[in-house]
């Protein structure tokens, strides 16, 4: 691993492969297992910096795809880089673009050069290869870069699934030889869909590469929890202990104790932010919607344990005004709550594995049931 970039770990749990760790960017470290709010265009969406940095976040999430659409990584660049241009000073992570691009499904066109597509803002063409994303992802300088990978949907035949995750291990070489800056970690992901041996041959594979860090992507795309479940089981203890370990696009409370119980210790999700938009409060594993008549006159906080800006100021009647009245200071206060609670749940897991009673305090969330 780069000398910029390190990952220790802390303590592990005596009962599952739950860890806790540190992991170390040019930008600062990141205390594992932990939530990565997700900030598509360079924003997390409401917020100031200084608003997410008081929800607890560390690492931050933009997106490669949109960012290069608008407003181009150029101008990023020319704005000092994405920490600078964003006023973020904290780790940052990019991702490559693929999976947005394997999203538009009617518009594009996979080759083993990489993908073609129409971009959705002015028509124009755009080819975008494994070396394209990297030079794009460098241009933006994000703390850790990701692998440009194939993303096969949910469902997929054995037989497509298997040849998007070859073609995914190819182009994870080309990126290695395209990356060009030591002060960013590239991640490879491991692709394998709901085929559990495709999966852990791919998780093998990858870790002989000697990455600074691994992803499991392709899940989240449609498929049960359960599976999800089973995908990180028989992946996660696969990859390296001594590296981080990174399930993209998980975010629900039950996805992410059980993800950890496998030795995963970083997520990203929309669905905070998402949801604060719909004008819905996430209060201890469940769901509000502050449309609800009966939020009209509780004048007490939407969680009175909750230490953030939002519960210690404000009430739930005013937040249901707000929203009905769609005004947006809802979205903002709502996704303070909603980012505050994930991260907390991820650090009320770390302090539970540091004193090694992981499976006692978080038995309601390792076993199977609503999503949550
Ligand atoms: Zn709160």
């Amino acid at each position: 691993m780069s000398s910029t970039f390190s990952f220790q770990c802390l303590a592990c749990c005596s009962q599952t492969k739950a860890r806790v760790g540190v992991f170390s960017t040019p930008h600062g470290i990141v205390e594992t297992p932990r939530f990565m709010p997700v900030g598509t265009l360079a924003n997390v969406k409401t917020l100031t910096p200084a608003q997410l940095k008081e929800t607890g976040a560390q690492m931050v999430l933009s997106n490669t795809y949109h960012l290069h659409l608008q407003p181009g990584e150029k101008i990023v660049a020319g704005g000092g880089g994405l920490h600078k241009f964003m006023g973020w000073n904290g780790p940052m992570l990019t991702d490559s673009g693929g999976f947005q691009v394997f999203s538009l499904s009617e518009m594009r066109k996979i080759t083993e050069d990489g993908v073609i597509f129409r971009s959705p803002h002015d028509g124009q063409i755009i080819n975008l290869t494994p070396e394209r994303s990297i030079e794009i992802q460098n241009t933006l300088g994000a703390d850790v870069i990701m692998a440009f990978d194939e993303c096969p949907p949910y469902p997929a035949t054995r037989q497509e699934v298997q040849a998007a995750t070859a073609r995914t291990y190819r182009w994870l070489q080309r990126c290695i030889a395209a990356h060009q800056r030591s002060d960013q970690a590239l991640f490879g992901i491991v692709q394998g869909g709901v085929y559990l041996d495709l999966r852990s041959q791919a998780a093998v594979a990858l870790a002989e590469l000697d990455l600074p860090g691994y992803a499991i992507g392709g899940v989240s795309v449609g498929e049960p929890p359960e599976l999800i479940a089973s995908i990180v089981q028989a992946t996660a203890p696969l990859l390296p202990p001594d590296k981080p370990r990174y399930l993209m696009g998980v975010g629900t409370y039950r996805e992410m104790a059980i993800a950890i119980a496998s030795g995963v210790d970083l997520f990203d999700c929309v669905i905070p932010t998402r949801w604060a938009r719909h004008g819905t409060a996430m209060v201890k594993g469940d769901r509000w919607n502050l449309k609800n008549a009966k939020f009209r006159e509780d004048f007490t906080p939407l969680d009175e344990t909750c230490a953030c800006y939002t519960c210690q100021n404000f009430t739930r009647a005013y937040i249901s005004h707000l929203v009905r009245s769609q005004e947006i200071l809802a979205y903002t206060l709502l996704s303070i709550h909603n980012i505050s609670e994930l991260i907390r749940f991820t650090q009320k897991i770390r302090e539970a594995i540091l004193g090694d009673r992981f499976t006692k305090e978080f038995a309601h969330w390792l076993t199977p049931g609503e999503m949550g």
